[in-house]
């Protein structure tokens, strides 16, 4: 008997015109079918409500969501403590019902203060990723009022639309990280800027954007221009986190700081100020002398902080994160079946020559590839099946490949 040729139940297709037929118990599906199906499905879903509502996101306790910014982000725990709270606030906020009580909770979000290189994005994109929500990360520098060379403030709106996939109510749930908000300060003290393209006009247009707005936002972005197709925006529940290195706001700390020393009585324990992170003492009025106007200030209520990452920190970053970058070694190795061993000694090497060239967290990235690229390029497809790293290697690695330029650079 000749062989059945198996077909989609539900389209009739035979089985060498499909992807995929997919067995059930009396019947087949094939991929198309599926997809067809999935599509009716989530119609279907939005027609009657049913779709992913805020109501529906799964609220984590701050502790929780503490715990799982520590599995990918060393230290920073003033931060870590004040964004799983406001994180928390904000959810809490998209789930308020209205109970009349006119009681109406405001949003929250947040101002990263911090030098570049100490984890401001990184804490972003973990809370976006442990809240499965879309996050769009955009630069304040490139933002410019409408009308002028740069992007419109709306351009944010679009990368968040892509981050969703053109799902506007996930979109309008989502995260939104402007990074270097400290660039757009006004710049009323520099003679050289004649008109204030991206500063205070930049900040006026953010206003609405964080207080929540319905903004038409064309979903490829570019200029505005008449007949292209928008789609509408709310602003209302989205979070916005702001970071900037608001370079120079430690004379600004300082100077209050020292003002307020001698109005109270300076010789108390308590008022012993850590002058090696004046940061860590930034109050909205300090960020307002910066030049962040007012209404800004007020729209991003909650600030913190990162602290500089010291020889502890950088030494954990190396191998403590759940992605840490000896792990992902490690596995890059283990893929071409090679044994990847790195001894303390020259991790601490590595970390001193990140603190010696000031190269940050970022730098400990560029200082395992020098020391790496050479056996990652020799060694797969040997006989090789183990690497063993010590400190000599990583010395005799550095000065060939990467510490000879830093010293011509520096
Ligand atoms: P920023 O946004 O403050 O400039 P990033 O978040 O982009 O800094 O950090 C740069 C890199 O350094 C990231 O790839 C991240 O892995 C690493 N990094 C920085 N700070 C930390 C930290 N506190 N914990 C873990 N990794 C960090």
């Amino acid at each position: 008997m000749a062989k059945e040729i198996l077909e989609c139940s539900f389209c009739g297709r035979k089985k060498p015109e499909t992807n995929l037929l997919i067995a059930g118990i009396n019947s087949h599906i094939c991929d198309r079918c599926i997809e067809q199906a999935h599509g009716i499905v989530l119609e279907e879903m939005k027609a009657s409500g049913i779709a992913r509502s805020s109501a529906d996101l799964v609220l984590k306790k701050p502790k929780e969501i503490r715990a799982f910014l520590d599995k990918y982000v060393i230290g920073q725990d003033q931060t870590k403590k004040v964004m799983s709270v406001a994180v928390y606030n904000h959810y809490k906020r998209l789930m308020q019902q209205d109970h009349g009580d006119e009681v109406e909770i405001e949003k929250s979000n947040i101002i990263m203060a911090g030098q570049t290189g100490t984890g401001k994005t990184l804490v972003a994109k973990t809370i976006a990723k442990m809240l499965d929500v879309p996050l769009a990360i955009v630069d304040a520098t490139v933002l410019t009022e409408a009308g002028y060379v740069g992007e419109d403030v709306e351009s944010i709106l679009t990368r968040l639309l892509q981050a969703a996939d053109y799902d506007v109510s996930k979109a309008e749930r989502g995260i939104v990280f402007i990074d270097e908000i400290d660039k757009i300060a006004r710049k009323s003290d520099n003679p050289s800027i004649t008109r204030d393209v991206s500063g205070e006009g930049v900040q006026q247009a953010l206003l609405k954007l964080l207080e929540g707005t319905v903004v038409n936002v064309p979903p490829k972005g570019g200029r505005k221009h008449p007949d292209q197709k928008f789609v509408e925006v709310n602003t209302q529940d989205i979070l916005f986190i702001a970071g900037g290195a608001f370079d120079g706001i430690e004379r600004i700390i300082s100077k209050r700081l020292n003002r307020q020393a001698m109005g109270y009585s300076a010789s108390k324990e308590t008022d012993k100020i850590d002058e090696s992170n004046l940061l860590q003492y930034v109050i909205p009025k300090d960020i307002k002398e910066f030049g962040l106007i007012p209404e800004i200030i007020g729209r991003l209520p909650v600030l913190t902080h990162m602290d500089p990452l010291d020889r502890n920190t950088l030494r954990a970053i190396l191998t403590e994160p759940k992605n840490a970058l000896i792990k992902q070694y490690k596995k890059l190795f283990a893929m071409d079946e090679i044994e990847f061993s790195i001894t303390d000694d020259a991790l601490d090497f590595i970390v001193d020559k990140a603190l010696e060239y000031k190269l940050g967290a970022r730098g400990l990235r560029s200082l395992c590839e020098a020391i790496l690229t050479d056996a990652m390029y020799e060694i797969p497809g040997s006989d090789e099946k183990e690497l063993h790293i010590d400190k000599h290697y990583v010395e005799e690695a550095l000065t060939k490949n990467l510490l000879k330029r830093l010293e011509i650079a520096s």
